[in-house]
């Protein structure tokens, strides 16, 4: 009896440690000052073959466990060595209040971030390749909706035209959850007038509002001040909660609140609060909502539409945000959506902030001298749109479909400012800005405003047009949009 007791504790004691070997999961223990006390067999092989150091914890590892000595509490966090990734557990040991080294237990995700990483490359590239006959179709529907000889013809080519953005916004949904899931999106610093912000939204939903016969009450603090604050981002979040709550609210109200919760070392505290009469969200589900994909209903269950990644960007948007955001809610009353921030306070003057784009601004100035434009776009229907957009507003439009052809036009000809696609066949669109930038220095000309038309706007492609000396970058489709911001940065 004895002994059969004597073997189950011995089988215990070795059972977590023996299930971790043959799955090949590391663990070790630290003590407070970083050095291993112990590990087991797969860490020892992986200390073995160079990845890791033999005696004392990793750098930046260590600045982590440091952290989690401090708060006492365990954290999960992916990390890498050299070449390997893992995902790492760390376990504060604690003995009479006081933290006595930490347990690390990390798996070996190597495989899954190489097929993560491949599956993220292969999404941007079809987004790309969609991308580019889709603004095509986009952009020549659209002329032909608005300069078509009749009528039928017209409603047909709107019709196009409106599947055709909708096909649109749904490449860019999943190349934002792309983008949210791999943290490459960076944080913007506008200034933002969080009351003409809150006007936009409300705008932006009242048609859905009366739409639906609902009501919607916008409460704006007396207090609000201008603060820095990411605008794309931060409209993502409350459009999103905006639309959920017409979505699912079929009779009552709709409101917005946004109120200052105190000012403290040059930053405001904001609270925004999106409430609704809704059907409400059971308190089970409260927590799931925010994950990818998920809907309280499936499709099949509900008259309510959409994907169920709403909030999912809306979460991760926050995170990128250091914000905030609950939810509570009663099934059947509606549902309450709160997002607190914290944003520095804006010390340059309101007239700084660019003007809202209106359609009534769209004409060029009658003043104004014609501009000549160099357009350098290798697809026919893009360089098509860009042209006929260009040049019904009364610009002189130059095209090349080559980037050789478009550094020499550059060099030869007398351009108010150019607009260059990035990926032509011949010479890249950057290759050909970083040529011309230094030809220019070199021959003492001054500075030609240059553009960059993009379907892949992701940060390291902005930054990398940046640094060879475009002056801006522009997403694809090009429409009457862009020509404004470039006009505006021409007119600064
Ligand atoms: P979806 O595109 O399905 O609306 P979301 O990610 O925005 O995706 O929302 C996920 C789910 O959360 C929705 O399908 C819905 O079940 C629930 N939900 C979100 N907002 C509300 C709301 N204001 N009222 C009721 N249910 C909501």
């Amino acid at each position: 009896m004895i002994q059969s007791s004597k073997l189950i504790d011995l089988a215990k004691s070795t059972i977590i440690s023996s299930v971790l070997d043959i799955m090949n999961v590391n663990y070790s223990v630290i003590d407070p000052n970083g050095n291993y006390i112990t590990q087991n067999k797969s860490m020892k092989k992986t200390i073995s073959r160079g990845l890791i150091n033999a005696e004392c914890i990793d750098k930046s590892s260590w600045e982590h466990c440091k952290k989690i000595m401090k708060k006492k509490q365990k954290e999960i966090k992916e990390e890498k060595f050299k070449n390997k990734f893992y995902l790492s557990l760390k376990q504060p040991l604690i003995d009479n209040g006081k933290c006595i080294g930490i347990l690390i237990i990390s798996f070996d995700i190597t495989k899954q971030k190489h097929a993560e990483i491949t599956k993220q490359e292969f999404i941007m590239n079809m987004s790309h390749d969609l991308r580019t006959p889709l603004s095509g179709i986009i952009g020549l529907s659209n002329l032909q909706a608005t300069d078509g000889t009749d009528i039928q013809d017209r409603q047909y080519a709107q019709l196009i035209h409106n599947a055709g953005y909708q096909l649109l916004e749904l490449l860019n949904s999943v190349l934002e959850v792309t983008a949210a899931e791999h943290h490459i999106e960076s944080i913007k610093r506008d200034i933002l007038d969080l009351r003409e912000f809150a006007k936009e939204l409300q705008a932006l939903v009242q048609p859905a509002v009366v739409a639906r016969l609902l009501e919607f009450e916008l409460k704006l603090d007396r207090d609000l001040p201008i603060v820095i604050a990411d605008r794309v981002k931060l409209k993502r979040i409350v459009l999103n909660l905006l639309s959920n709550a017409v979505k699912f609210t079929k009779q009552g109200k709709i409101s917005l609140e946004i109120n200052l919760l105190s000012i403290e070392k040059n930053q405001a505290k904001i609270k925004i609060l999106i409430n609704d009469t809704g059907i409400g969200i059971p308190q089970n589900k409260l927590d799931k909502i925010f994950d990818r994909f998920y809907r309280v209903l499936p499709s099949s269950q509900t008259e309510y539409k959409g994907y169920g990644i709403g909030l999912f960007l809306v979460k991760k948007a926050v995170e990128l945000l250091d914000g905030e955001i609950k939810v509570s809610s009663q099934e059947g009353k509606g549902s309450c959506f709160t997002v607190i921030f914290s944003f520095p306070l804006s010390k340059e003057k309101l007239e700084k902030i660019s003007p809202p784009i209106s359609q009534s601004s769209l004409s060029k100035p009658a003043d104004k001298q014609t501009q000549s434009v160099l357009i350098a776009e290798d697809n026919t229907l893009a360089l098509h749109v860009a042209k006929k957009l260009l040049y019904d507003l009364g610009y002189e439009v130059t095209t090349v479909m080559n980037g050789k052809a478009a550094l020499k036009a550059l060099q030869t000809q007398c351009f108010d400012w150019a607009l260059l696609d990035i990926g032509l066949p011949d010479l890249d669109g950057t290759e050909i800005v970083r040529r011309f930038r230094q030809w220019e220095q070199k021959n003492k000309k001054s500075h030609l405003p240059i553009f960059a038309l993009t379907a892949h706007l992701e940060k390291n492609i902005v930054d990398k047009c940046k640094s060879v000396g475009f002056d801006y970058v522009l997403n694809k489709p090009f429409t009457e949009k862009d020509i404004q911001i470039i006009q505006k940065i021409i007119d600064q």
